[in-house]
């Protein structure tokens, strides 16, 4: 009887031993998964900041390199200068709404950050006429920058035009806050037409705005256009779609709010800015400094901020699309 008491109790011990050892591996799995899935977490985090290391490097080295030609060009003798001012000058006139677009190196497509867009006010102080291939693998060249068109009324350079209405650009979408990066913030740059559009390539941009003004032989001509490539570019014709949406919310918008003549979109594939890009872009041509009253309307804030307006509008539409 005591025996089969002591047994029993025997039993029972080894049953308790038993449960808690259990209890004790479940709760050690219970807290390996939990250690897992934060090594996993951070794992996904360190990814996530290596990417965006990476996407910074590529667009301090691009500002970098920009940087060394604007040194070197500077090292050119004043006659030079004088040279090539003259020749970028004469080609602006030739050129009317024909911009510059030039880029250099093939581009891998990029997933398109939603949250950014670049900015190029067109043009710089002095040209570079020195040539650039107009797309990856192109034969086919074009000068790396023109010096841009000047007011005919009002003398404004359009380089500088171009600026200041981009930063009012910038500062508007910010407040809507979104992320904009500038291709240059002084008229004082040496920047190509594709490095330019690497720019954007490189933060994959939602969107690339040029910023421009046009100029033509005839003084009566005005109005605002946008451009971007046609479907059947061989550098980015599979973006065309995409550029013209962008082109046409913010050339519709831009009449909204400025009231300007619609004078379309314009498709090209002359343009190196254009061909160099690997993410939705437009041209916007905001006036015609060759027209008296819109040289002379462009240079006032008013109608700087109406222009900003209607670009901001157009580019959200677009990107709510
Ligand atoms: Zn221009």
């Amino acid at each position: 009887m005591e025996n089969k008491k002591t047994r029993l109790i025997k039993i029972l011990g080894i049953a308790v031993s038993i449960a808690a050892i259990v209890v004790g591996i479940v709760r050690f799995s219970i807290k390996t998964n939990k250690a897992k899935s934060n090594i996993d977490n951070a794992r996904a985090e360190i990814n996530r900041i290596n990417e965006e290391r990476e996407q910074l490097e590529n667009v301090s080295d691009i500002a970098k390199r920009a940087k060394e030609d604007a040194q070197k060009e500077n090292n050119t003798t004043e006659e030079n200068k004088q040279n090539e001012e003259n020749k970028s000058q004469e080609e602006d006139n030739n050129k009317s709404n024909k911009e510059d677009d030039k880029s250099s190196s093939t581009q891998e497509r990029k997933a398109t950050n939603k949250n950014v867009i670049v900015i190029d006010p067109g043009h710089q102080t002095r040209g570079n006429s020195s040539k650039e291939p107009i797309g990856p693998g192109a034969s086919e060249t074009k000068a790396k920058v023109t010096g841009g068109a000047t007011g005919v009324s009002t003398g404004q350079t359009e380089y500088n035009l171009n600026l200041k209405v981009a930063l009012k650009l910038r500062d508007a979408l910010e407040e809507k806050g979104y992320t904009v990066i500038m291709t240059r913030t002084t008229n004082d740059v040496d920047m190509s037409n594709s490095e330019r559009a690497k720019i954007a390539n490189e933060a994959g941009a939602a969107a690339f705005i040029r910023i421009h003004a046009n100029s033509v032989d005839s003084s009566s001509v005005k109005g605002v256009l946008t451009m971007c490539q046609t479907s059947s570019n061989p550098y980015n014709g599979d973006l065309a779609s995409e550029s013209y949406k962008l082109s046409k919310a913010v050339l519709d918008n831009f009449v909204d709010a400025t009231g300007a003549v619609n004078k379309g979109v314009t498709r090209t594939d002359t343009m190196s800015g254009i061909n160099w890009c690997t993410v939705p872009t437009t041209i916007v041509e905001m006036g015609f400094l060759s027209n008296p009253e819109e040289d002379e309307l462009m240079a006032t804030e008013e109608y700087q901020d109406k222009m900003v307006t209607g670009m901001v509008n157009g580019i959200i539409e677009y990107l709510n699309d």
